[in-house]
């Protein structure tokens, strides 16, 4: 079965339509990329599967379960995770608390299962610190933990982003452009922090422009234009497909 599903997807926007029935399944322990020209719709199909957005119309489906229209928070409980474009870090906390604030998401129902008592509450926030610290080494930022978020080199920061979705255990994690920005040293560093988050079992879909990376991590690619699916394969397959080339060179 596969772990993520999205089946006849349509979304349009003020009569755009941004997504025309688009579906995909991504097996379990995938890499699995979504790439496309700049307004192909992948940021969209990005916000309906992680609940941001509700589609005009098709289902969302996780480890079988249909779950279109659930809110981001409920999904991250069914083991779905996500990152922006955009960073989301709070520069002012230490980069720990950046990911402790992920953690906190996935601890809440124990929490309130302990009945917020006090013991439990401490208890809890040293599991959640020793938590972040192991996220923080899993992305290669031991020796970061106590800095202010903002005073992050740039390729860090990105990384911080990734624990941070981490610190739910995700089963499925998605990575909107985990590489923007990266110059090739910090690029090299989000490709073995994927990998080594796929070598855990963990599900990754990602949406990147950059095509080394793409090509090089990826088990299989969807291609996405102008809101449809126009191709699907292996990174050879899709290389090889006129109508990616196509997609590509007709734009630049
Ligand atoms: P890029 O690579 O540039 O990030 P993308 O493939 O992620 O592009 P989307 O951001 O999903 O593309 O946009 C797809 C289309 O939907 C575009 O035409 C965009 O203008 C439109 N769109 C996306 N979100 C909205 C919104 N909230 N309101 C109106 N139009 C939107």
């Amino acid at each position: 079965m596969s772990v993520l599903a999205a089946s006849n997807i349509s979304i349009s926007f003020g009569g755009i339509n941004a997504l025309s029935n688009v579906s995909l399944k991504v097996d379990p322990g995938e890499i699995f990329a979504i790439i496309g020209p700049n307004g192909a719709g992948k940021t969209t199909l990005f916000n309906i599967i992680s609940g941001l957005y509700a589609p005009s119309s098709g289902r969302v489906a996780l480890h079988g379960e249909d779950v279109t229209g659930l809110p981001p928070h409920l999904l991250a409980r069914r083991g779905l995770s996500r990152t922006f474009q955009n960073l989301q870090i709070f520069f002012r906390m230490s980069a720990a608390e950046n990911v402790m604030v992920g953690r906190h998401l996935h601890e809440r129902r124990n929490v309130v299962a302990h009945l917020f008592t006090l013991p439990s509450v401490l208890r809890q926030n040293r599991v959640t610190r020793e938590k972040a610290e192991e996220l923080m080494a899993f992305v290669g930022l031991r020796d970061m933990t106590e800095r202010p978020a903002g005073t992050l080199p740039y390729g860090a920061l990105r990384r911080l982003e990734i624990a941070r979705a981490l610190a739910t255990e995700p089963k499925v994690l998605l990575l909107d452009e985990p590489a923007a920005g990266c110059n090739p040293v910090e690029t090299a560093e989000i490709d073995d922090v994927i990998q080594k988050i796929a070598a855990r079992g963990v599900t990754v879909v990602l949406v990147e422009h950059d095509m080394k990376l793409v090509m090089k991590i990826s088990h299989r690619i969807h291609v996405l234009d102008q809101g449809r699916t126009i191709a699907e394969g292996t990174a050879a397959e899709v290389r090889a497909n006129p109508s990616v080339i196509e997609a590509y060179l007709g734009k630049h």
